[in-house]
């Protein structure tokens, strides 16, 4: 099948024309969470962001591969290639093993990405349970010459490599530059340079995460991972490698490196980053005191927030900006989403019950055209909802008597919208889920109380008060009356 979705591509800065693999298929990888702390604002972006480009392709037809790692070791305070792991620090401060640490915000997270109505990955590897893979690596980069080793710890030789390949490609830095920029820090004095990255580090004797190797008792340098992992499951060449912008340097260009160094060429074919969140205008951070996590996001408990915003509102507002542009939330924005989010659900539903006559006085094709050249253009979100609302102009005034439109266009109009609001986007109406709850709900009741009530007819009181009782611990009051019976939620 042929698919005219241009990806945004950052090696090359111009947009190219997607060109699928034979057989149809597409590998993806993106860069997932360090699971040390509850996820937070920044984690929804690239959540919600590579969720609509997994669904799209599948729209398309395209088997798609999509690996989304946990990192669980390795990832070393201030990014750098000293200090102590972040999980592990985590653990130290709560007294726990660091894989409990590690379960406990890969479950919250888990949680979260599901509440955004994400599609979870087809495979989600974690950093630990690769270190052998990773020690391979480490030696194919060794063998090539890449790389060397330092009192037990491996290095990156990026002086080394740059000769050969181009270091800094993806980023547009030059080695240079670097030389000349990058302060020596503590500690790093085992490096031939200060911009040469840690593959392998020897474990301090304090250091609990560490695993035996031919070099030293120690653990792999964050960057390691990826290239292992998208290597194990997407092979030595895949499509797409997406993640957050802060990761394009050094994490994403130290992958470039590690992944040429061992395999002799470049694996990704289409870089993709998304850009950052600002809150009131200003970078997100601890030190700020305008760190919002998802948690606080859903229940409206932060100083920052007026109220609570559901995670649909939080993925549509999302979307409305392309994830190209830096996207600054305030409660104004989020409300305006909400508000946004809630006349498109309500035109949906006046779609559903729109009646046709013999007569189109819109072009239902045109408007599917504009929808799809939207999302072909480097997943222009923003586009192709300003095209959904202009169609919701007309939706309105079909059901006002004003506009017609014909069975064939009305049956073509739900579709395009069901694909795209539903299939596409990953939006879902909230408050059609509270409704159906509800429903399934009285259901249940009417199939208890009526058990309930045979069960008295047959003077099977032991059964019938049984029935009262639990539904009563439950929180359930029943009530008799004349013709059955009442409930209530107490
Ligand atoms: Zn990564």
């Amino acid at each position: 099948m042929e698919s005219k979705l241009n990806i945004y591509n950052t090696l090359k800065r111009k947009k190219e024309l997607f060109v699928p693999l034979n057989p149809p298929h597409v590998g993806m990888y993106v860069c997932g969470p360090t699971v040390y702390g509850e996820p937070h604002l920044g984690h929804a972006r690239p959540g919600v962001t590579y969720d609509v480009l997994f669904r799209y392709l599948k729209y398309l037809g395209y088997k798609v591969r999509y690996v989304r790692n946990i990192t669980d070791v390795g990832h070393l305070e201030n990014d750098a290639d000293v200090g102590e792991d972040k999980i592990a620090k985590k653990a130290r401060l709560e007294q726990l093993e660091p894989m409990e640490v590690v379960q406990f915000y890969t479950n919250s997270y888990h949680d979260k990405m599901r509440a955004l109505n994400t599609l979870p990955p087809s495979i989600e590897p974690q950093a630990s349970g690769h270190i052998i893979e990773q020690q391979a690596m480490v030696q194919q980069i060794l063998d090539n010459g890449y790389a060397y080793e330092k009192n037990g710890s491996v290095y990156f030789d990026v002086e080394k490599y740059n000769k050969k390949f181009k270091y800094g490609k993806l980023s547009g830095r030059v080695v240079e530059d670097l030389q000349s920029n990058t302060r020596v820090l503590e500690g790093q004095d085992e490096k031939k340079n200060p911009f040469d990255f840690a593959l392998w580090k020897k474990a301090e004797p304090e250091h609990i995460m560490r695993w035996p190797s031919d070099w030293s008792d120690g653990f792999p340098g964050w960057h390691l991972e990826c290239s292992v992992m998208s290597t194990k499951y997407l092979g030595k060449k895949f499509d797409i490698h997406g993640g957050g912008m802060d990761l394009l340097f050094p994490h994403h260009e130290c992958e470039i490196a590690q992944s040429t160094a061992a395999n002799g060429e470049e694996s990704v074919h289409y870089w993709m980053h998304n850009n950052m969140i600002t809150i009131d205008g200003q970078k997100m951070g601890k030190s700020l005191g305008n760190f919002i996590t998802l948690n606080e996001l859903f229940s409206g408990n932060h100083k920052l927030l007026k109220q609570a915003y559901s995670p649909m509102t939080i993925r549509f507002f999302m979307l409305q900006a392309h994830y190209r542009s830096t996207l600054d939330f305030s409660n104004e924005a989020l409300q305006a989403a909400e508000k946004g989010l809630s006349r498109l659900f309500a035109a949906w539903n006046t779609l559903n019950k729109l009646e046709a006559s013999d007569k189109s006085s819109f072009d239902v094709q045109a408007l599917k055209q504009k929808c799809f050249d939207a999302i072909d253009d480097d997943l222009n979100t923003p586009i192709l909802f300003a095209h959904l609302f202009d169609g919701v102009k007309f939706i309105n005034s079909v059901a006002a008597g004003t506009e017609s439109i014909t069975a064939a266009d009305l049956e073509e109009l739900k579709k395009l919208y069901h694909d795209f609001i539903f299939n596409i986007a990953g939006l879902k109406d909230e408050l059609e889920d509270v409704a159906d709850g509800e429903n399934k709900l009285d259901e249940v009741m009417d199939i208890l109380l009526n058990t309930r009530i045979e069960a008295k007819k047959n003077k099977d009181f032991a059964t019938s008060d049984k029935i009262r009782d639990l539904l009563k611990d439950a929180g359930i009051i029943i009530k008799d009356t004349k013709d059955g019976f009442e409930w209530q939620l107490k």
